[in-house]
Formats: C-alpha cells, structure tokens, sequence
C-alpha cells in the first residue's frame, strides 16, 4: 500500500506542491506593523451602534446573495460611475481569484510589474495560468518600455497593477498606466487597495476603456477583520465574474458592518487623514535615520532599505524590541536589505524608531 504521502505526491497539481502556504507570522504580545492595517478603533459610542446594528442582524438566515443594499452604498460612497457594474468579494483577494478562475485557459498569461502584491503570482498559479513579472526600473518606477514589450511578447490576459504598489509604496505614473491600458489586448485591472492613502483614483476613467477594470479593498481603512473588496466595471465582465463568485460569499454580519461603516464615512476618512499625516513624519524620521534609504509612499506602509546584510539582524532586533514589521530581504533582486513598516500610531511609530535606532 501506498503512503499518504505517495497519494499525496500523486494526486495534488505539480504547481501546487511547490508552492508555500501564505505566510503570517505570530504577532501574539508585539506591535503589530507588518500588515498594512489601521492601528485605530472607533470610539465606544460608535461600537455601542455597531453592536445594535448587529443584535438586529438574523443569523439564522442566509445572506442577500447579491448584497443589493451594501452595494449601493458603495456605489455612492465610492463614486462609482453611473452605468458601471459592482461585485464584492471576500477581501479583493477573493475578487482576483475569481476574475482568474474565469479566464484562466490554458497557456493565459497573467503579467504584473514586480515587485508587488504576491497574490497576484500565487492565484494564477493556483489557476493554471501562467504569470509573468516585469522588474521595475531603479528606484521601483514602471519601466514602460519593458511592460509594452513583454505586453506585445505574452498578450497577457490580465494586467494588474497595483496601484500605489505593494510593497514599494508609490504610485506609477499616470500617463504610463494609461499606455498600459490603451496597449493591452485583455483586462487592466488598477487595483486601488491603498486609495485612501493616495489621493488619486482611475474610478472616474471607468467605462472609457473597455478592458479597465477598477478594485477597492476597506481592509486598509480599519476593516480588515470585515473581508471585504469591490471590482468595479463594465457590466459584460462582471457579469461572467458573477457566475464564478459563490453564492453566499459575503456573510450577514460583514454586510450589516460595512453599511453601518459607510454611514460613517467622516470617522474612516479622518483616521486615514491621521495615518497620511503620520506617514510623513515617519519618512522624515526614517530617512534621517544614518544608513537608512525610505521612499516616499502614497499607502499607510514605508519601504525602506538598511546597510548591506543588515535586513535580517534589524528585522530580529525590532522583534527582540517587542516590534513587527516586514522582512522582504529573503524576495531577492531589487529588495535586498529592504524592510516595510506599516504606520501605526505616533505612540507605536515613535517606539518603533527607538527600537530601529538601537538595532542599527
Ligand atoms: N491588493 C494589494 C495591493 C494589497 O497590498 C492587499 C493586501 N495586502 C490586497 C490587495 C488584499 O486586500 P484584502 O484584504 O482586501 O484581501
């Protein structure tokens, strides 16, 4: 007979024995800036609403599959163009699956700008297709020649392009991401996760190409326990999408929360203006630090870069400090001797600079 391990070997996808589990680490007793969340909670009159909101909540009973009401507060409070198309998934993780799961032939290429946000590579593995980065240039900016070249090489199927980009925290510039567009044989998904930290949007070029494609997340703003990202588009494309996406994926209780969340927009909107503030006094901080390199960063995270094999040793010392950020040494290539902090508050960031200090 043979082992489980033999059956294992036997029947699991090649492509998906090699690869590893989405890592995250144990944050358990530490400060946690290694996640891109928002370090700020509501204020006890505002959860005593929520909890109000929620007592109201049937749990017996399945959810709206298709989350009308939810989805028209998004539509409002995102300004989702008029005639454009919303679907929502489990955090946009669940929403880049399923627009994989629907075009994912065999031999579909998926191409992305690398470094960047490592799900993309992941699910088209997990779907069968093939992925495709293109490095960027010095100082993490689109290299556009070499993106229209691969795009005339590999006829992606899909591009995204994180926008600003994970983890190098900026944002490509916008007539580059038009020629991107305009250049693309199949979708151009602008994934617009850390939007509320940007100040720039694609949502409004919604329907001027028909292979855009446009994604929000509210994981940055505070909701990152909720699980919930938006595509917004062209009704053709979210219409297949549609027939892909499970039944039931948004549960009762992040739809009723979101809602309750949206009617409060002023709250979300205030604690992002913090985190931006914060940001920038955080990239000064940083870049006086001698032998640190911060880049700027349009998101609530800096990447920044220490001495030569020093990554490891600040990464471990931070930790030893009681503080958890982001090792992208191991990534290789352009993020070499990189770390990301994600920006907490003045009181976390200000003991992350202390314990950054006395590692370096
Ligand atoms: N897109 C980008 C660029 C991200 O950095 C992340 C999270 N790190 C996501 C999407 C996933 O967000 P969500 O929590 O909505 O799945």
């Amino acid at each position: 007979m043979s082992s489980i391990s033999d059956k294992v070997a036997s029947l699991v996808r090649p492509e998906i024995r090699a690869l590893k589990a989405y890592h995250v680490p144990d944050a358990t007793g530490l400060i946690k800036l290694d996640a891109m969340e928002n370090p700020y909670s509501w204020p006890e009159a505002v959860k005593r609403e929520w909890l109000d909101t929620l007592q109201r909540v049937a749990l017996n009973r399945y959810p709206d599959p298709d989350a009308r009401r939810l989805r028209e507060r998004l539509r409002a409070a995102l300004a989702v163009p008029p005639g454009m198309e919303l679907m929502l998934g489990n955090g946009s993780d669940e929403l880049i699956q399923i627009i994989l799961m629907a075009v994912s032939k065999p031999g579909a290429v998926v191409l992305a700008p690398t470094p960047t946000f490592v799900m993309y590579e992941m699910i088209a593995t997990f779907t069968g297709a093939k992925f495709t980065g293109v490095p960027l240039a010095p100082d993490f900016l689109l290299d556009l020649p070499a993106m229209l070249k691969a795009i005339e090489t590999h006829r992606p199927a899909v591009i995204f392009l994180a926008w600003p980009n994970n983890p190098t925290g900026d944002l490509f510039a916008r007539e580059d991401v038009l020629r991107v567009i305009e250049r693309a044989p199949g979708l151009v998904v602008l994934d617009e996760a850390y939007h509320a930290f940007a100040g720039e949007s694609f949502m409004d070029r919604l329907g001027s190409y028909d292979n855009l494609l446009v994604m929000r997340t509210l994981s940055k703003q505070g909701l990152a326990g909720l699980r919930l990202g938006v595509l917004a588009g062209p009704r053709p494309w979210l219409e297949e999408f549609n027939k892909v996406r499970l039944p039931y994926n948004i549960g009762v209780l992040t739809q009723a929360s979101a809602e309750f969340a949206l009617a409060h927009l002023a709250l979300l909107d205030e604690q992002a203006r913090q985190i931006r503030a914060e940001r920038d006094r955080l990239f000064k901080s940083l870049n006086a630090l001698k032998g640190i390199q911060a880049w700027p960063s349009r998101t609530n995270f800096i990447l920044f870069r220490v001495g030569q094999g020093d990554a490891n040793r600040v990464f471990e010392g931070l930790r030893q400090h009681g503080v958890l950020i982001k090792n992208l040494n191991s990534a290789g290539a352009m993020l070499k001797n990189c770390l990301r902090v994600t920006v907490g508050t003045p009181e976390e960031n200000a003991v992350f600079l202390k314990a950054l200090e006395a590692c370096l």
